[in-house]
């Protein structure tokens, strides 16, 4: 309620209690009037009966004095008396209309009989002893009649006096009672009044006023030192206290909310910033096993409550492969073909939400409740892998997480197809596009290397030519060629293995640099190549094209022959095995023995 309501009802409240006190206190002036009234009208009675009663005593007093002496002044006085005592009389027939009680009337007319009796005893012997007749008139005023008439007008007075003074005890008593009792509730009315201001004064000003303004100045206080965790007054009253209450709350919810604001504000800053820095550092990687890496170590400081996978396609684009993992995610499998995720289908993020109904991804656990975000990785119109994230069970960080996923997907996506660009610019530059082997570029940085380094290690280098290739060309056509120079290649890259690096030195020629290769490995390996060219079977599209041999140098560095002339020696051994009928390993260290390999001629 508001404290005007209750204002106001305590001032109409108060106001009708004070009229009631007042009409109260009148209502006991009025007993108080009636109670005087009482009294007075006894007193008037009791007066009136009195002379009465002394006017007869009178006149028999004057009517005895006249008989006795004769005297006329006493027959003077007897008429006088006689006169008054009449107008008592009629004084008291006129009272008796309204003041006197129906006995107090008869009591008194048995005075007026017994006085009217008297009277006319006295008036018979007054009359008696003017006719002369002297003794029967003193006899009639001490006879037992007059005595008897006398005596019962005394009684008769008293008992009227004493119905009177009886009836005006009660009359009082009444009225006192009457007085008393609205004095009473006058006074009760009063206390009342003073009770339900004083309340109302303690209610209004103490409960309702005093009391939630202190708290309220409390919450004020902590409010304005941004202390939005204070407990505001938890009545929801509709007074003006209650406005100033709901005005607090607010501005407390208004803080809240800034400082909710304030807090994402915070966070969204800290995750761009670390975004921003995941990006610099991927822009500066050197591979993609350089990258994958810091992927998962900056995709747990972005995403605290988030595990994952980093996906890497293989040159088909058919296979995913987990290159990198964060936190456990444990719903997706390491490798699955690429058909088995809905994002990389349709290059779009998919989030499978098996709860929700959306179809889930073949690649994610089928019980599990919870799914997850697939983001391809697409940068120049090619999906180049994918970035997996997975929630916690029942977290929603997932959703909340998507618009920065999306910004880490596409800056992941270029530096990825950046790499990927690099490789293929840096595979272009070193390698020969026929064969895939190194080229004679990187043969040149190969042997620069060697005798910049010009350790104590030993190193070697071998020479090979096929022998007659130009046959192959005239004989099946340069496509046959060109094969039979890819079959080549690919012996000599199984053969050589981690031991030395095959190059293509120009035309049908290679060199094959074996750094840490002393003689003896070398001139193993290079016979162990030849055997393995001479004995492979090469068709070509399904037409045997006879058997391939090739001619081999081979240059191994020791102390008096350095890295600088492994080329120029091992071009002179080839043209020795060249001149000794092809097919053959020739090395520069056993000139003058002739060749230490065996050798096979070609049939
Ligand atoms: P030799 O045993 O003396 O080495 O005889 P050869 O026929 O192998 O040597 P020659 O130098 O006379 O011929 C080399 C031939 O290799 C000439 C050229 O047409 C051929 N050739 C060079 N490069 C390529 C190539 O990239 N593809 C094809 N198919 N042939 C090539
Ligand atoms: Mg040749
Ligand atoms: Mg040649």
């Amino acid at each position: 309620m508001r404290i005007s309501t209750i204002t106001n009802w305590a001032y109409w409240v108060t106001v009708v209690l004070t009229l009631l006190s007042g009409g109260a206190f009148i209502m006991a002036v009025r007993g108080a009037d009636q109670e005087r009234d009482a009294a007075t009208t006894a007193w008037k009675l009791d007066e009136i009966a009195e002379q009465l009663q002394s006017a007869a005593e009178q006149t028999t007093e004057d009517a005895r004095l006249y008989v006795l002496k004769g005297e006329q002044r006493y027959l003077a006085a007897f008429g006088g008396a006689k006169t008054q005592e009449n107008a008592r009389q009629q004084v008291i027939k006129r009272m008796d209309a309204g003041l006197l009680t129906e006995q107090e009337r008869k009591a008194l007319q048995t005075a007026e009989t017994d006085a009217e009796r008297l009277d006319a005893i006295e008036e018979q012997a007054v009359m008696d002893y003017t006719d002369g007749n002297v003794d029967k008139a003193r006899a009639a005023l001490l006879s037992p009649e007059h005595e008897e008439a006398q005596s019962g007008l005394l009684s008769s007075v008293t008992h009227f006096t004493d119905l009177v003074d009886a009836r005006a005890q009660e009359d009082l008593r009444a009225a006192k009672e009457k007085a008393d009792l609205w004095g009473l509730t006058a006074k009760a009315l009063l206390a009342l009044t003073a009770l339900v201001f004083l309340s109302v004064l303690y209610f209004v000003l103490k409960r309702r006023v005093a009391q939630p303004l202190l708290q309220m100045s409390g919450v004020v206080g902590r409010l304005a030192k941004q202390d939005y965790t204070v407990e505001l007054l938890a009545d929801d009253r509709r007074d003006e206290i209650g406005d100033m209450n709901e005005a607090i709350q607010i501005f407390r919810d208004n803080g809240l909310e800034r400082d909710r604001l304030d807090a994402e504000l915070r966070k969204d800053r800290q995750i761009k910033d670390l975004i921003l820095q995941l990006m610099h550092r991927l822009q500066a990687c050197q591979d993609g096993a350089e990258l994958a890496p810091i992927m998962a170590r900056y995709a747990i400081q972005i995403f605290p409550n988030l595990s994952g996978h980093l996906f890497f396609m293989n040159e088909g684009r058919t296979v995913a492969v987990a290159a990198s993992t964060w936190g456990a995610p444990t719903r997706s499998t390491l490798d699955f073909p690429s058909v088995q995720c809905w994002g990389l289908r349709r290059g779009r993020p998919h989030l499978s939400e098996i709860e929700n109904g959306d179809v889930p991804c073949q690649h994610l656990e089928e019980d599990s409740a919870d799914g997850g975000l697939c983001m391809p990785l697409a940068a120049h119109g090619d999906t180049v892998g994918m970035v997996y994230f997975e929630q916690s069970s029942g977290a929603s960080d997932l959703l909340d997480a998507r618009v920065y996923i999306e910004l880490i997907a596409e800056n992941l996506g270029l530096a990825i197809a950046n790499l990927q660009l690099r490789d293929r610019l840096t595979n272009l530059a070193i390698k020969d596009p026929l064969t895939g082997l190194l080229n004679r570029r990187s043969l040149d940085e190969n042997l620069n290397r060697l005798r910049r380094e010009a350790t104590d290690l030993p190193a070697a280098l071998m020479m090979v030519d096929i022998d007659h290739f130009k046959r192959f060309n005239d004989d099946f056509g340069h496509d046959a060629g060109d094969f039979v120079m890819n079959q080549v290649a690919a012996i000599m890259t199984d053969v050589t293995g981690a031991r030395g690096t095959v190059h293509r030195f120009g035309g049908e020629e290679f060199a094959i640099v074996m750094p840490g290769s002393g003689k003896a490995a070398v001139a193993t390996v290079a016979e162990a190549i030849r055997v393995a060219v001479e004995k492979a079977p090469i068709n070509y599209l399904g037409r045997p094209l006879g058997t391939v041999t090739i001619s081999v140098g081979v240059a191994a560095t020791d102390s008096s022959q350095p890295a600088a002339t492994l080329l120029q020696r091992a071009d002179q051994a080839l043209l020795r095995a060249k001149a000794n009928g092809r097919n053959a390993v020739a090395t520069d260290w056993n000139v003058d023995e002739g060749f230490t390999q065996s050798i096979s001629r070609r049939i």
